[in-house]
């Protein structure tokens, strides 16, 4: 297929599985980028020849731009040169697999330049859903998703006009590794036990969001951006073995849903060839050797990360934005060891609490929101630990 892929954080866990869908698939590769991996980076620069490519540490881009000086890609550093590969202007569709609101700059210039997008970075329409939404609308950008439950919602809605018909969207969340776990139970577990998904292997940012269903949380909120849906016709429901990734459900009570092996190389080839399908890797779906299949209500009362993002997003204005930011710093703060599992969903709920709220938002709004309950969080864990101390 003859197409121009830019992609935005190339060395995570989604960019390289892009990188091997654009191999497969025959894409040109016009940008790439990655926070500081730059070992990573250089050998995808020689692999793939893109025009530009930026890493997030300038240091490191100066020395990858001297290692790279025989080849034909200009490297470029910082965020604003994140934000040049986001607008390189042979690409046909920029895949943001950045972790973390730091996608969100990115996507907006992307959107700016009349890119399509293929979004895995959820937080981006998690922080500014709105201005996102309205800008793509604007620029006449289509914003394929790249998550898988949100691929498969975009797969059943094929052919579906309007949403008038839709009665709800059934999220299908995997449990992650606690499933079943008391409050009690939770209370000691480590970083090394929360990193160990049953049935994906991610990055480490979303892997603990996972555990702590903030992941399930942000994706209600995502979706409700994507496909123009209100949070009280969102439903989660629990299926083990991650085999069915979403469903539809529609006025007349049928249901729709898309079903695969866990295996992100599907929804992300499907948002860059969109409407097309090409054969993938990934094996076959043997349903008889699977033979069965497990649904579960959530447990909002131990998950309370899932409980606060439908308030937020209920809520909406910024809240979105500045419970996204509470549970990326606590997030971050759990993986450095300096705080214990449940507190991430405690410090979210708190940092919630704290919003100035703004309906009609601006992006210097968010970015303020942002840097607030980063703070809050950031304040709270310092008094914490004085006092245990
Ligand atoms: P990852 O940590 O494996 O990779 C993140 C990438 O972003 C890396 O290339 C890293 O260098 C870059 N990066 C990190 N911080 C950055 C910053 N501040 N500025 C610019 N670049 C930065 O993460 P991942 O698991 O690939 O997830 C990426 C996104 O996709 C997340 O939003 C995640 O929620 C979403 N997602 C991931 C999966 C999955 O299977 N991994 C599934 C669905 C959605
Ligand atoms: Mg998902």
């Amino acid at each position: 297929m003859n197409k121009k892929l830019s992609i935005l954080g190339s060395t995570g866990s989604i960019g390289k599985q892009a990188l091997e869908v654009a191999k497969k698939c025959g894409f040109e590769v016009t940008a790439l980028t990655a926070s500081s991996s730059s070992a990573e980076l250089e050998k995808q620069i020689r692999e793939f020849k893109p025009n530009i490519a930026a890493l997030v540490d300038e240091k490191a881009a100066q020395d990858l731009a001297v290692r790279v000086s025989d080849t034909n890609t200009k490297v470029v550093g910082g965020i604003q040169g994140i934000c040049e590969c986001a607008v390189e202007k042979n690409a046909d569709i920029v895949l943001n697999a950045i972790v973390g609101m730091a996608g969100l700059l990115p996507t907006l210039d992307a959107i700016d330049a009349g890119k399509d997008i293929a979004l895995a970075n959820k937080e981006t329409l998690v922080a500014g859903g709105k201005l996102v939404m309205d800008k793509a609308r604007q620029k006449g950008v289509n914003i394929y998703p790249v998550d898988s439950e949100h691929s498969a919602i975009f797969q059943c809605l094929q052919g579906n006009t309007s949403n008038e018909s839709l009665k709800r969207i059934i999220l299908t969340a995997s449990g992650g590794p606690f499933f079943g776990k008391t409050r009690a139970e939770l209370a000691d577990v480590t970083v090394e036990q929360a990193l160990r998904h049953p049935n994906w292997e991610m990055g480490a940012k979303i892997t603990i969001d996972s555990a702590t269903m903030m992941n399930k949380g942000l994706e209600i909120i995502e979706a409700v951006w994507l496909f123009s849906v209100p949070q009280d016709k969102i439903d989660v429901l629990v299926h083990r073995e991650s085999i069915i990734h979403s469903m539809i459900e529609y006025e007349d009570n049928s249901v729709i849903a898309q079903l695969g092996l866990p295996d992100m190389r599907i929804p992300i080839q499907y948002a860059l060839t969109y409407p097309k399908r090409y054969e993938s890797p990934v094996c076959q779906l043997d349903l008889a050797q699977l033979a069965t299949l497990t649904f579960a209500k959530p447990d909002y009362d131990t998950f309370d990360c899932l409980a606060i993002c439908k308030e937020a997003i209920k809520r909406g204005g910024l809240y979105p934005a500045a419970v996204n930011s509470a549970n990326e710093q606590a997030n971050t703060m759990f993986r450095q060891g300096r705080i214990r599992f449940l507190q991430i969903g405690e410090l979210v709920g708190e940092a919630m609490e704290r919003v100035e709220n703004i309906t009609d938002y601006t992006l210097s709004d968010v970015l303020a929101a942002d840097r607030k309950a980063r703070d809050f969080v950031m304040s709270k864990v310092g008094d914490t630990l004085s006092f245990i101390g």
